[in-house]
């Protein structure tokens, strides 16, 4: 079974061909970084304008990319959500066209079951039920993966994600967009216990994240004046890295039948909160997983996988998916406070 995968949720249009044994025939990624560079963040209009230019071309380079025709595609899968709509939108319209074209079965695919299973495409190994930390721009989530298409969520962010806090950090600094690398390369430099930061909710009872309270200290020391950008980079990043890693851990123990500890999501391509996520696998005597880099960030392999897992597990594509901008992995795990998907 040979899927071809389509992504357009965020900021990447991305296009790839996988097999049902995980082999990625081929694959073009497109970052609209330029786009939205010179408005510091993600212009929803932007992107879908952008997408649209982009898809159609790419589509036809991948298949061209594996010396294939359209004919040779199984099954077409597209981001259905969640996501910015009209994204969602030129992706899921054009996956519609394409299996239409083709009479091959379309499957609308959850962003987040394609980064809840990435890990799978890179680790066949990899068994249910594991605990995934799903940290990005949009999510930052503790999710039971007991199956395909079977997830419990254990945790959420009550404000801020992870990766939203990166990016909203970099602007702070001054170092543009997107935040979470540049935050990353301006960390190396710094001092991670120069500037004293919260962190929020750590060792608390309730299972959920906060980053908010975090942001704010930093726009703090940043406008003391007392602290050099480096040295609140790295603090922050230490104080994220504490937060994830606390967080976690209380996952850990609450899964006792959890066999991997997984990360994925955008913010899982930071190297200090990759170690310290791996120390928390390793004293709870679990094998840590992570995708590489560019299956963490945004991309079209982790959709057509997701895909190829519910083929192979007997489940049917629903008819006619619609763009949905918000939609929950797990309804039975509503925040405390009430935010976020
Ligand atoms: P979602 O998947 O929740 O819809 P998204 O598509 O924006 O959100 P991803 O593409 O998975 O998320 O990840 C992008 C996020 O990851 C951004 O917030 C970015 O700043 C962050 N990020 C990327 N690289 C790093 C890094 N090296 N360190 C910290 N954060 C990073
Ligand atoms: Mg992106
Ligand atoms: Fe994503």
């Amino acid at each position: 079974t040979l899927v071809l995968g389509i992504e357009s949720s965020c900021d990447e249009t991305a296009v790839a061909l996988v097999t049902a044994d995980g082999r990625v025939l081929a694959e073009r990624i497109a970052s609209q970084e330029a786009e939205h560079r010179p408005f510091g963040g993600v212009v929803p209009e932007l992107a879908a304008r952008a997408h649209a230019e982009r898809v159609g071309p790419m589509v036809q380079a991948v298949l061209a990319d594996a010396g294939l025709a359209l004919s040779d595609v199984d099954a077409v899968a597209a981001t259905a959500g969640p996501g910015l709509v009209g994204g969602v939108m030129v992706g899921l319209v054009t996956g519609k066209a394409l299996a239409f074209a083709a009479d091959k079965p379309l499957w609308g695919v959850n962003h987040l079951e394609g980064h809840a299973l990435s890990p799978r495409l890179v680790a066949p190994e990899l068994q249910f039920p594991y605990l995934l930390l799903l940290v990005s721009g949009g999510h930052c989530q503790l999710i039971a993966v007991e199956g395909v298409g079977a997830y419990r969520r254990l945790a959420t962010t009550i404000d801020d994600a992870a990766g939203e806090a990166f990016d909203k950090v970099a602007k702070m600094l001054g170092l543009g967009f997107p935040g979470g690398p540049a935050v990353e390369i301006a960390a190396q430099h710094g001092d991670p216990k120069s500037v004293p930061l919260p962190r929020p909710l750590l060792g608390s009872g309730e299972p959920h994240f906060s980053f908010a309270g975090l942001k704010t200290a930093v726009l703090r020391a940043v406008d003391s004046g007392r602290y050099a950008v480096p040295d609140i980079a790295a603090s922050f990043q230490a104080a994220v890295t504490d937060c994830l890693a606390d967080r976690t851990t209380r996952a850990v123990r609450a899964m006792p039948d959890a066999t991997a500890l997984v990360v994925a999501g955008g913010v899982a391509a930071n190297k200090a909160v990759r170690a310290a996520l791996e120390a928390v696998a390793v004293q709870h005597g679990l094998p840590f997983i992570a995708p590489p880099l560019k299956l963490c960030t945004d991309n079209a392999a982790m959709i057509a996988w997701a895909a190829q897992e519910r083929i192979a597990a007997g489940l049917a594509p629903e008819p006619d998916p619609q763009a949905r901008p918000r939609w929950p992995l797990d309804l039975s795990a509503e925040p405390v406070r009430g935010a976020g998907v």
